[in-house]
């Protein structure tokens, strides 16, 4: 059956996909109730899905953090959470379906060496495709590439418009196995979000950049799109990345209303009248209100949002073309 029969079928299925590299902070929950009530209002699937798969990276006990706060914040999911960490053969066998068209390779040069030829590009050098005709004799392969087209890819996100990129003249081939034989993000975000049937990818504004990479691989592994809405990339005053700076502190999950509210305020959403309720169980009034009155096309269009700035621009859709990401803050993955 094909991704988009079953989409068709299944209807909207969403998901927030945290990293579980610390405790949740205030720039995931962004994403996280943005997702979310776009989701409910359209009355969707919502999953839960841990991006554990570097492992280096994890923080023991972060997994269990985030999946408690997201409980004491309200969130309910759908289906049981899916580890990355259980679908290394998922991933693998996507790779070697790629390889078998001859859409990879594998290639020997180091981070170093790729440095040393001084091509900066959107996120770190671009890789010029060194190893493409083959590995240079006597050297052994450490990662294995996709081959970046020369056309570029478009595609129109439903917060920041439409979006053009041409991945070989900014990344370059891309690695999806890494040295340490870890799969990539890019592949296993694209394997997961098929496999679990996601139709919509509601998320923050610093992926925008991975976005042409993964409906490269969909279109390359025979996968339906989701749609895709990038929401602005929460900063604090110095237009820092929150989870960089102090204004990253965890979110409370003894208190979550004022961050719920902080966070309702910056998607540029009109204010809930929470406070006409008399009763307790005001987190469920924050969410039947929220998502009864959710509007995305309130959302800002733009790349950051500073958390101190709440009058913000709002409903500025842009519909111009962007060849490549407009600040330097987003130059993180
Ligand atoms: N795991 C990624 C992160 O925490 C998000 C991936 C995604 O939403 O596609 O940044």
């Amino acid at each position: 059956m094909s991704g988009q029969t079953f989409a068709a079928r299944a209807g909207y299925r969403g998901r927030f996909a945290p990293s579980p590299t610390g405790p949740l902070h205030f720039g995931s929950l962004l994403a996280a109730v943005a997702s979310y009530v776009d989701a409910r209002a359209q009355a969707g699937a919502w999953l839960v899905r841990m991006e554990d798969l570097d492992r280096p990276r994890e923080v023991p006990g972060a997994a269990a953090d985030i999946l408690r706060t997201l409980q004491a914040f309200g969130f309910v999911w759908d289906d049981p959470v899916l580890f990355q960490r259980d679908r290394s053969d998922a991933y693998q066998s996507a790779l070697d379906r790629l390889a078998a068209r001859g859409l990879t390779y594998p290639c020997g040069c180091s981070r170093t060496e790729i440095a040393r030829l001084d091509l900066p590009g959107l996120e770190g050098p671009i890789y010029p495709g060194t190893c493409r005709a083959g590995l240079p004799p006597g050297r052994l392969p450490r990662t294995v590439r996709l081959r970046a087209p020369a056309q570029p890819i478009t595609f129109v996100d439903r917060i920041q418009g439409a979006w053009e990129q041409s991945i070989e003249a900014t990344i370059g081939d891309f690695v999806l196995r890494r040295a340490d034989g870890i799969h990539a993000y890019q592949l296993a975000v694209v394997v997961d979000d098929a496999w679990q049937g996601i139709t919509h990818v509601v998320r923050g504004a610093d992926l925008l950049l991975s976005t042409p990479r993964q409906i490269l691989l969909q279109q390359s592994l025979g996968l339906s799109q989701p749609g895709y809405a990038h929401v602005p990339l929460a900063v604090d005053d110095g237009g820092r990345k929150l989870s960089k700076s102090l204004a990253a502190a965890p979110v409370d999950p003894d208190d979550p209303l004022p961050a719920l509210k902080r966070a309702w305020d910056l998607l540029g959403q009109e204010a809930l009248p929470l406070e006409r309720s008399i009763h307790g169980g005001l987190i469920q009034r924050f969410w039947s209100q929220a998502i009864a009155r959710w509007r995305i096309e309130r959302v800002p269009a733009r790349s950051t949002i500073s958390i101190a700035l709440l009058d913000v621009d709002v409903g500025s859709r842009t519909a111009e073309h962007h060849q490549t990401w407009p600040g330097d803050d987003l130059r993180l993955r």
